[in-house]
């Protein structure tokens, strides 16, 4: 575990509201006297989908605040940097709670402003923003999410997710709102084949995405028209494993992914959910399939490629490899 924490990384699929320390969310609970029968899942160590999605549930309920938003998003960056994380593409569902005084702009605003706050504290990770548009959502939400990733883009945010319950909605909702996304140049990355989905999953491989997330349940054809399209993909051993979207380590479809040569990123989904760190899933994922000390820095290096950043981004990134590669001899 030592060299891959000390290895540079990147992470590309990282949820907000996932990656919160079960420390906060207790606080945060305690402090809004939350149901404490909504407690039990916190305080779960394995859960299954449905239970992750009940706990997303009670996570959403404690962050509410804009100062919160501002604190945890700050306490995730950190969370990152810790790990030697160089750069994290961190993706957020913009919120509208007129309840509490907040709407998807006011939520952004928040999360931009931990971010700020990560760099004024001198945190070295480079941090951009991807807005995620959650699959219970309608057409008319979607493109206002999109509308406001495009409005944000000079303040970080590159691009925009598709994600929640992978069992929930239809591909014809949102199609239209990512098609103009794609018109306004944001990127973009959605989460695919969670669960055995074939005519989403097709639709989705159709649309060409940048990047995709997941992709766990595949029959031989969309196997096929995947490695064909050459569609970067996010993998996330743990989630995967601890959500039963796969059975084990062994099972997960890493191997044959990267044995084909196709691109993958290895990723952390939900840090705090899942508990797990970047560091954890490159040790994973280096003792189930073999992966060399030179394996592990070609797959930390090669994720920038895949990164929503600008040509001269990339080659800062770039450089502080060839920093760190040459100080570790
Ligand atoms: P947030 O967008 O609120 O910052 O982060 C939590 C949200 O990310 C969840 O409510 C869900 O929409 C999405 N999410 C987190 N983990 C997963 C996952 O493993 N699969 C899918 N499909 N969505 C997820």
């Amino acid at each position: 575990l030592s060299f891959c924490t000390n290895l540079p990384k990147i992470e590309l699929h990282a949820h907000l509201n996932g990656s919160l320390r079960d420390q906060t969310i207790k606080e945060l609970a305690d402090m809004r006297k939350l149901d404490p029968t909504l407690c039990h899942v916190v305080e779960k160590g394995e859960r299954t989908l449905s239970e992750v999605f009940q706990l997303f549930g009670v996570i959403h309920q404690v962050t509410t605040d804009h100062a919160i938003l501002t604190r945890i998003t700050q306490e995730v960056i950190e969370d990152f940097a810790a790990d030697n994380v160089q750069y994290l593409e961190l993706r957020t569902t913009p919120k509208d709670r007129l309840e509490h005084g907040m709407t998807k702009r006011s939520y952004t605003e928040a999360v931009l402003q931990g971010v700020q706050k990560a760099k004024a504290g001198g945190c070295p990770t480079m941090v951009r923003l991807l807005l995620s548009i959650d699959r219970r959502e309608d057409a008319a939400a979607a493109m206002a999410t999109v509308m406001l990733a495009a409005e944000l883009q000079a303040e970080g945010v590159v691009g925009v997710d598709l994600s929640g319950n992978p069992t929930i909605g239809s591909w014809d909702t949102w199609a239209p709102a990512l098609g103009h996304a794609r018109k306004l140049g944001l990127r973009l990355t959605l989460h695919a084949a969670e669960v055995y989905a074939p005519a989403e999953t097709k639709q989705i491989l159709d649309f060409r995405p940048d990047r995709l997330g997941h992709m766990c349940c595949l029959d031989i054809d969309l196997e096929q028209q995947f490695f064909s399209s050459c569609i970067p993909v996010e993998l996330c051993l743990s989630s995967n494993i601890i959500t039963e979207s796969v059975a084990s380590v062994s099972d997960h479809h890493f191997l044959p992914f990267f044995r084909a040569g196709h691109p993958v990123i290895l990723c952390t989904d939900d840090s705090g959910v899942f508990h797990t760190s970047l560091s954890k899933e490159y040790a994973i994922a280096a003792h189930a399939f073999g992966l060399s000390q030179r394996d592990l820095w070609q797959l930390s290096e090669q994720a920038i490629e895949h990164a929503f950043l600008s040509a001269d981004d990339k080659h800062e990134l770039r450089q502080r490899w060839a920093e760190q590669r040459s100080g570790s001899g």
